[in-house]
């Protein structure tokens, strides 16, 4: 069939495809533990699904504005001001179907045919692809052993076509937070040579070690060329409720926001008015599972330090282990069919993440499961 070049340049998400994939033998009733998941696997927190339930009850079900209803917009910037020091203005926010729907409506409205944006690996298997998906060409900067982005590399790889940096701290797959003051010199040299920020920070809430940072929230120089993107999907457990949010200046927004009403719309209404709930509930539910993921984080880097096959490193923040991998000349893709061919183990490869050499394993599961899987690997290995 007739296709699209742009199309055909994109490979699939290789996160999901592979989640997906993994489902369907579960659902045959292979017996295979599923750590390629990228998604808290609690329930959503009881009221949050009530204030759902409540908005259909109320017929609150039809389309809201393009860039969501004020009241979520509003609550976004009290949370961006309140726990980021960012002071958005409700012009300079909004919401859309997810992060990944901000990111995919941001690129589509500042990048031109053959403009660069600068990636680093390891990174979000979703950037390359989307910034492909609006004519633009990922230039990827590759990391070392510990998976943390240089200064002078980075100024290295800038060009006069150079439009947009992403940064995502934490960051999935490494698990690492990055030290605030490369973030703040990244935002430096991004001011000086006027290239947007993007600022990923969906896992702010699941951090071990170190503390979350915007880097908008620097100086007003560093707010107009950043954008900061987040959303409930991680941090309240509602990957399939698809909210996101984004602040940034009030073009850019606006920009987005056109996209998005000739796109999708708006977000799911229901979905805002959760969302709502969730931005007003409090930090309990989200301290509780934190802590459930420090446990767990704390057993699979234990059982990952006693395999020689694995060189670990330290994980200090999301919920994604991404070892270094050594096991009889295997590439990440083999080793990850070999796992679940043998061990009936899911995980994901390093190479859609960009670092060939390594896996990522997802603990956003059961410490029970976890116990099988890893009782399995070290049998096969
Ligand atoms: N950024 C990163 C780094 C992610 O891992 C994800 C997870 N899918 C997203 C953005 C998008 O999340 P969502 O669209 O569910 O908000
Ligand atoms: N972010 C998650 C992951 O990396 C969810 C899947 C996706 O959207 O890619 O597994």
């Amino acid at each position: 069939m007739y296709l699209s070049e742009r199309v055909k340049k994109v490979s699939p998400s290789a996160t999901l495809s592979l989640n997906a994939r993994v489902k369907e033998l579960l659902r045959k009733g292979e017996e295979v533990v599923n750590l390629t998941t990228g998604e808290p696997d609690f329930p959503t927190p009881e009221t949050i699904k009530q204030a759902g339930i409540k908005a259909i009850q109320e017929n609150f079900t039809g389309y809201t504005p393009p860039p969501g209803i004020p009241e979520l917009r509003e609550a976004v910037r009290e949370k961006f001001l309140k726990e980021n020091g960012l002071n958005y203005a409700v012009e300079e926010i909004m919401v859309t179907c997810g992060a990944k729907d901000a990111l995919f409506l941001l690129f589509q409205s500042i990048l031109n045919t053959g403009d660069e944006v600068i990636i680093f690996s390891p990174y979000w298997v979703s950037y390359p692809e989307q910034v492909k998906l609006a004519g633009g060409n990922p230039v990827i900067i590759p990391t070392g052993t510990e998976h943390i982005p240089e200064l002078d590399q980075f100024k290295k790889y800038i060009t006069p076509r150079t439009r947009a940096v992403i940064l995502n701290s934490p960051c999935n797959p490494s698990g690492k937070v990055f030290p605030p003051e490369l973030i703040e010199k990244i935002t430096e040299v991004c001011i000086e040579k006027d290239i947007y920020l993007v600022s990923d920070e969906i896992y702010e809430e699941i951090i071990f070690k170190g503390k979350p940072f915007s880097p908008a929230a620097l100086s007003p120089a560093a707010k107009k060329i950043t954008l900061t993107i987040n959303g409930v999907s991680k941090t309240y457990a509602m990957t399939g409720w698809r909210i996101g949010y984004v602040g940034g200046h009030k073009e850019v927004i606006q920009a987005m926001s056109k996209v998005q009403s000739q796109s999708v719309s708006c977000a799911s209404s229901i979905s805002q008015r959760a969302a709502l709930a969730a931005l007003k509930s409090g930090k309990e539910e989200i301290s509780r599972m934190v802590a459930i993921f420090q446990e767990r984080k704390e057993f699979v880097e234990n059982r990952l330090d006693k395999l020689s096959v694995f060189t670990p490193s330290p994980i200090e923040g999301t919920f994604y282990a991404f070892p270094r991998i050594n096991y009889q000349g295997m590439s990440s893709e083999e080793f990850s069919f070999y796992l679940l061919d043998k061990a009936k183990v899911a995980v994901v490869p390093g190479k859609p993440f960009g670092k060939e050499g390594y896996i990522r394993l997802s603990f956003a599961t059961s410490l029970d499961n976890l116990q099988k899987a890893f009782l399995r690997i070290e049998k096969v290995l």
